[in-house]
């Protein structure tokens, strides 16, 4: 296959009808682009992975593809399935858990729960003995989180953070919580579904990481690519989850996705779409001009992108800590450092933020904000994204970062280090000119 563009240079031209499939589901339709322009040929590539060392799909999108390479294309695809089905894995869950816990083993290498019958063949792999029910409910814990900086980097809730959403959505009313790419979510709910009695909230984990089908029923995990919305389990599995997002009982339901970091912001909310149009269609009286209850967990400086895509959202100031983030988790000073935020459509003032972290009420913004963020009177808003105490500068007419400066040359505020009047491209990551994404100063 021809080498295509790096994808730092890459538009989105979005998931097309009719484009080709990876192991991954329909690849997406890139162009590189300049100033706003599309230049050069169109091309397809994989929509889950950035990293082509964890796959390669590459094609033209005017490219003729001849049928015996569709057909070894089919073939790789299938083959780069996983080895066993969801179902495969059901039943061999139900064996499991009969065993001893003499008999439990858990391959680390594999990242599998072993029956007796296949010690043998992990022979020479390192593995847990003696796995208790206490650890087949937090399926997170036992698996290795995926490291992959570009593909798959998963960045686990810290238990302060997952019992704040949880206890925020129970408060809310919220019944059913579809988790997309939350498995620490959905775990803290299955296991307090199974032990408290008067605890009814249900979920549904749609995730690409298909190591959590050993866990879940087909009920309860869709193996799911949330940069094409594509449903692995094909037709089955999407029912699965429309059926989920259709409120029985007054079962209200609510989103909440936590994806990886990297940018494709507008593959995402795509994907997000589909899933909202997916809760209107199951029919409900009252949906007529509703949007789907949603939290989107994403990266602060992603705020303008995000909002261009969901004009109802608006960010919120709580800070989402994560365990094995060096960066995100909680300095040892108690200082909340990551930029993490919830990004919600529903109205700001009901997201009841802890006080006891210092978050307050904002009586002129009629909603929640951290302890550092001030009331700018002239902004007429509590302007701060990172927590820090922001400045109001006149010349801009908005308040900006404490450790900005206002440039005369470029007539705006920015980083005391810049070079003048670099202002052609908008970054990729934050939208804003002057830099490229790998220097974003966000990141
Ligand atoms: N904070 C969350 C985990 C977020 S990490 C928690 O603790 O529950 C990002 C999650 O998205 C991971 O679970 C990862 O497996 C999943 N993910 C990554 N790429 C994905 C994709 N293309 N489609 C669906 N899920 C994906
Ligand atoms: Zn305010
Ligand atoms: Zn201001
Ligand atoms: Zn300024
Ligand atoms: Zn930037």
């Amino acid at each position: 296959a021809a080498e295509g563009p790096r994808p730092a240079a890459l538009t989105l031209l979005g998931p097309v009808p009719g484009a080709p499939s990876c192991p991954h589901g329909p690849a997406l339709l890139f162009v590189k682009s300049s100033q706003g322009k599309e230049e050069g040929r169109r091309f397809y590539a994989c929509s889950a992975c950035r990293d082509r060392k964890d796959c390669n799909f590459f094609q033209w999108e005017d490219e003729k593809v001849s049928e015996s390479r569709l057909a070894a294309r089919e073939e790789y695809n299938r083959h780069h399935q996983p080895s066993f089905t969801h179902r495969q894995n059901v039943d061999r869950y139900k064996n499991f858990v009969l065993l001893p816990s003499s008999k439990r083993r858990f391959c680390q290498e594999c990242q599998q729960l072993l029956l007796p019958a296949e010690w043998e063949k992990h022979s020479d792999h390192q593995f847990l003995c003696g796995i208790t029910n206490a650890q087949l409910k937090s399926p997170s814990q036992l698996l290795y989180p995926l490291e992959n900086k570009k593909t798959n980097a998963q960045y686990l809730f810290a238990d302060r953070s997952c019992q704040f959403l949880l206890n925020l959505l129970t408060d809310l009313g919220f019944r059913r919580v579809l988790s997309v790419g939350t498995p620490r979510l959905h775990e803290m709910i299955q296991s307090k579904a199974s032990q408290e009695e008067e605890f009814r909230v249900r979920s549904l984990l749609l995730d690409i990481d298909f190591r959590y089908s050993q866990f879940y029923t087909e009920d309860e995990f869709c193996h799911y690519n949330m940069f094409n919305h594509h449903f692995f389990g094909g037709e089955v599995a999407r029912e699965t989850c429309r059926k989920f997002l259709y409120e029985e009982n007054d079962e209200r339901v609510i989103m909440v996705a936590d994806p990886p970091f990297g940018g494709l912001v507008e593959a995402l909310a795509s994907s997000f779409k589909k899933l909202m149009a997916m809760w209107k269609e199951t029919e409900k009286e009252g949906h007529d001009n509703k949007e789907m209850p949603m939290f989107w967990i994403f990266p602060y400086f992603f705020e303008s992108r995000i909002l261009g895509f969901f004009p109802s959202f608006s960010m919120m100031d709580y800070q989402v800590d994560y365990d094995n983030h060096a960066l995100y988790k909680h300095g040892k000073t108690g200082r909340r450092q990551s930029p993490v935020r919830i990004f919600t459509n529903l109205t700001p003032s009901m997201i009841v933020l802890p006080e006891e972290e210092g978050y307050r009420f904002c009586a002129v913004c009629q909603r929640y904000v951290s302890s550092g963020n001030h009331h700018c009177d002239l902004c007429n808003s509590c302007t701060s994204k990172d927590g820090r105490r922001w400045k109001h500068c006149v010349l801009c007419k908005k308040c900006v970062k404490p450790s900005w400066f206002h440039c005369n040359i470029c007539n705006c505020c920015t980083l005391q280090k810049h070079s003048c009047g670099k202002t052609d491209v908008g970054c990729f990551v934050c939208g804003k000119a002057g830099h490229k994404r790998s220097a974003c100063p966000s990141l």
